[in-house]
């Protein structure tokens, strides 16, 4: 991967307020990922594809990485953002909405990343449950929402959202085939694995 080109897409992302990966959310990732690299990944929320392209360096040789986004022009730069990243051979970017696109596939991932529509979250766990390898792991980002998920006052706006992460939460922590914890860690983080039983 080309680091130079990587940091100005970084600059570029975060100059035009999009939400961007957290580097202390990237890093937690990398740490539990550095043991056992991944073959396949399916992040949903590729944004401008900088997780994305963070992604390849805990990438498996030969492996993979599989990207969903809604928003045309995102897709379009991120192609390019790919491309000057040297890394098009690693990253398939599904262009759609994941809500349609999701029950769609019939890939098996070793690593399922969740950063799109917080009101989805219950759907998109859903669909990553049906995908997900034995000891594949979940990670969802923005899980906390700014601390709204775990405060009693929630804005109108906000509510749907706020319900959903909660949703998801109670989910994955009752869910015994799950090993899971959140961490407060950029805008929240929960790490939930999939254990044999
Ligand atoms: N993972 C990126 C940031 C993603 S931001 C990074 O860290 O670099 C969230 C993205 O999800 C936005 O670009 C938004 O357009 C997209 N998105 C939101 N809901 C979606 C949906 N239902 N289907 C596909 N993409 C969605
Ligand atoms: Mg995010």
């Amino acid at each position: 991967m080309n680091k130079q080109e990587l940091e100005k897409i970084k600059q570029k992302a975060l100059e035009e307020h999009i939400p961007i990966i957290m580097d202390d959310t990237l890093e937690v990732i990398e740490n539990y990922l550095k043991e056992n690299k991944p073959h396949k990944i399916l992040e949903i929320g590729t944004a401008v594809g900088y997780s994305a392209i963070c992604f390849t360096e805990i990438l498996a040789e030969d492996g993979q990485i599989d990207t969903i986004e809604r928003d045309s022009e995102r897709v379009k730069e991120a192609k390019e953002n790919i491309k000057k990243a040297e890394v098009e051979n690693k990253i398939n970017i599904y262009e759609g909405d994941a809500v349609e696109i999701l029950p769609t596939l019939e890939n098996k991932y070793d690593v399922i990343f969740i950063d799109a529509a917080k009101g989805k979250y219950p759907f998109f766990l859903k669909e990553a449950l049906r995908m997900l390898n034995t000891n594949g792991i979940i990670f969802a980002d923005n899980i906390l929402y700014k601390g709204y998920v775990m405060s009693d006052y929630n804005k109108h706006k906000q509510r749907t959202a706020v319900r959903n992460l909660r949703e998801y939460i109670k989910e994955v922590k009752e869910n015994p085939e799950l090993e899971t914890k959140i961490l407060e860690v950029g805008d929240g983080l929960a790490i939930s694995k999939k254990i044999q039983n």
